[in-house]
């Protein structure tokens, strides 16, 4: 199918209705450079719905007190609110448990959390921890700075030209000194969307627990972490339509329950003394001191809202977004697209031969068009394709075919001028 059979097909039978959904995002109306706002930078951060803002303001102006310690009606009204939150994000994820969900200010926070209280408990010297060429780097330096720590080896399973992970390389790392696995479910860079059931499978069957970095998976598709068996699961709230600072851990509960605290404080004990403290039970121990309450209610009227959309419509939104302009990009001449795996997320990274990405960005936001430029927090993967940066445009569920055909306009401008 062309592009253009693309976009009518995409026009016509959309499961979506973008239009009113985009009536919801506010900012989707302001004008960049007296331009119309269109926003590719999904990946770093998506936008909030009228119905997040609200949920927030009405926290703030009807329900807000500290939590857990008060028997005065607001510090119980936020505390249930707040244990809403926890069970929706435990819905959205199909975890077993509500204490399987872990409130933590986002990924990042999250993976250090599993790296201080499941690495440093039982991750010793020669121990072998498993990564992906494909990483984040809040999903490298964590094991490295443990790594350092005890004398463990890092292990990277690489990738082919089209940014796809080498399964079979990854199964010949495994050997009896092998202790943990790290795996982001969907590429930052790329948008490769790896083979995490099939990896986690693997790595059991040989009693290795897996981290899934779930921080560019969960905003564009159903995440069900019992059918994927993983052992951790993080994701951010600011990906997906919340606000910022909130993210969370699921973790399996009886590896949480023998994971040491991460942080000391607060609402992580159940006991005090100058001689010994007793911790609380999962998740109050890994949630130590004020929680971000408005944030994580927040948190929870974001999944609201896009399980109200459908996970699946969004992804097969997304998907004839990213397949539009896949089409129309990679048959330019001087523009090279970075990351080419047969299963992607709506990532388009690219280059444009004689042009620096940073140019790029800056030309494009001329245009009112946001992408991002730079090694999105990956830099081995730009070291792999031999680039020192890309130019990313990420898409979400609220943007258009319009849209691509102003990202497909704003490079052949930025051709124009650099020729
Ligand atoms: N992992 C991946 C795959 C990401 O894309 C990001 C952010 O871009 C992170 C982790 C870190 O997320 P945060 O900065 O919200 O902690």
């Amino acid at each position: 199918m062309n592009a253009i059979q693309t976009a009518l097909e995409t026009r016509s039978s959309s499961l979506l209705d973008v239009e009113n959904i985009r009536a919801d995002f506010p900012i989707l109306g302001i004008t960049v450079n007296d331009k119309p706002l269109v926003y590719l930078d999904n990946a770093a951060s998506s936008q909030m719905p009228r119905q997040v803002i609200d949920r927030l303001v009405h926290y703030q102006t009807k329900q807000h007190a500290n939590i857990h310690r008060g028997v005065h009606y607001l510090s119980e009204v936020a505390t249930s609110e707040f244990e809403v939150a926890r069970r929706k994000l435990q819905h959205f994820i199909n975890a077993r448990e509500e204490r399987e969900v872990i409130f933590t200010s986002g990924t990042t926070e999250a993976i250090n959390l599993v790296m201080h209280g499941y690495g440093r408990k039982y991750i010793c010297a020669g121990d072998e921890i498993i990564l992906t060429t494909l990483e984040h780097h809040a999903n490298i330096v964590p094991w490295q700075m443990l790594a350092e720590e005890k004398g463990a080896r890092i292990r990277v399973v690489p990738v082919n030209d089209a940014g796809e992970l080498l399964v079979d390389e990854y199964e010949k790392l495994f050997n009896e000194r092998t202790k943990f696995v790290g795996v982001t479910h969907v590429s930052n860079a790329l948008g490769s969307i790896n083979p995490v059931k099939e990896m986690i499978a693997f790595a059991h069957a040989r009693g290795v627990p897996v981290l899934v970095d779930g921080a560019q998976a969960a905003p564009h598709t159903a995440v069900d972490v019992q059918d994927l068996d993983c052992d951790f699961y993080a994701f951010s709230g600011h990906k997906l339509c919340g606000p910022t600072g909130i993210g969370i851990l699921y973790g399996r509960a009886s590896i949480l329950e023998d994971m040491q605290p991460f942080k000391g404080g607060g609402d992580m004990i159940l006991s005090v003394t100058f001689e010994k403290t007793t911790y609380n039970t999962i998740p109050h121990k890994f949630e130590a001191g004020t929680p971000p309450i408005a944030a994580a209610i927040g948190l929870g009227a974001a999944v609201d809202y896009l399980s109200g959309i459908g996970m699946d419509a969004i992804a097969a939104h997304e998907h004839a977004l990213l397949k539009y302009a896949t089409d129309q990009v990679q048959s330019m001449p001087g523009v090279r697209i970075i990351g080419t795996a047969g299963q992607k997320a709506a990532v388009l990274s690219f280059a444009v031969n004689g042009v620096h990405p940073h140019d790029i960005g800056t030309l494009l936001n001329q245009e009112g068009i946001a992408v991002r430029t730079g090694h999105h927090c990956a830099q081995p993967v730009m070291q792999r394709f031999k680039v020192p940066a890309t130019s990313r445009a990420s898409f979400a569920f609220y943007n258009t075919l319009d849209e691509v055909d102003a990202l497909v306009a704003g490079i052949r401008n930025v051709q124009k001028i650099f020729t």
